[in-house]
């Protein structure tokens, strides 16, 4: 990484400081985005800034920059290395007053961050035989559509999963699949896609949107419903959607295979269509 962005200014990362009063280290108070970029161009980058908009609007905190000045912090971070497939990190957190308080912090300018990281190629082993994932209690908050850095039960539920050599925690809440850990969910069931529906319990994936679209533009019918847990055991095929994962089968859920345990004939068609899209804005396929 040749140098980030924070607070107005591009430094190299190993002179990049922030205050212990940030109120992003001291309480989480703050939100962020992740943007993948290929051939330096972001992919879906007004619904990502339209989303961070949405979820400082929800946390009290003004936009702090225009769509355009956004733009051209990402387009320098990204020129460093024009060539391979990057992920923008953008924090925002309700900046460093000089005492710790729960309070709104009075005439305090809010903190920035924007970052450029490599995106390494997908390990073919996921096209090959897909990614393991477990179920687990949704234990988050109840403003899961906030893309907020308070992240600690995303945290403890990733690494669960890690431990348990999957890709993925799966979220059960009331009976029902919300999303994942970090990512969103589909399922298929006799050529038929679904997704649950936007709201406060999941985040509103930008992912999820760009695949519902491709899918409903390849013809397929996708729905928007409450997903019940017992609906995994019996798909044909499980997705999981994020900007830096991409589409992911699911194979196996809890030790359980999906469907016949291999990657679907579904999901390759979306994949391939998703990985039209990466190649159109590189201007070449890799
Ligand atoms: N849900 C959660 C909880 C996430 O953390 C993420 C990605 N960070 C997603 C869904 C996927 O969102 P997107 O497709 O916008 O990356």
């Amino acid at each position: 990484m040749s140098e980030i962005y924070l607070n107005g200014a591009f430094v190299p990362p190993e002179e990049a400081r922030v205050s212990v009063f940030d109120r992003g280290f001291l309480f989480g108070d703050g939100v962020y985005e992740v943007i993948p970029a290929y051939g330096a161009r972001p992919l879906r980058l007004r619904e990502h800034l339209e989303r961070l908009g949405n979820s400082l609007r929800a946390v009290g905190m003004d936009e702090p920059l225009a769509h355009e000045q956004w733009s051209a912090i990402f387009e320098r971070l990204l020129n460093a290395a024009p060539r391979v497939d990057q992920a923008i990190y953008v924090q925002v957190t309700r900046g460093a007053p000089p005492v710790r308080d729960h309070r709104f912090p009075e005439d305090t300018p809010p903190t920035l961050l924007a970052m450029a990281k490599v995106m390494k190629p997908r390990d073919p082993v996921v096209a090959e035989f897909g990614v393991s994932a477990i179920a687990r209690d949704d234990i988050r908050w109840l403003r899961c559509d906030i893309k907020s850095i308070s992240l600690l039960a995303a945290v403890l539920l990733r690494e669960e999963a890690h431990k348990a050599n999957a890709e993925e925690a799966l979220l059960l809440r009331d009976g029902a699949v919300t999303e994942g850990s970090t990512s969103n969910i589909f399922i298929c069931r006799d050529g038929t896609v679904a997704t649950p529906p936007k709201g406060r319990l999941l985040l509103h994936g930008i992912t999820r949107d760009l695949v519902m679209d491709l899918a409903r533009g390849d013809g397929l019918v996708v729905e928007e419903r409450p997903i019940p847990a017992a609906e995994l055991a019996d798909a044909d095929e499980v997705w999981i959607t994020s900007s830096t994962r991409e589409v992911m089968p699911v194979t196996n859920i809890d030790g359980v295979p999906v469907g016949d345990g291999t990657p679907g004939p579904l999901w390759r068609r979306i994949d391939a269509l998703y990985q039209d899209c990466k190649a159109e804005l590189r201007g070449y396929r890799v």
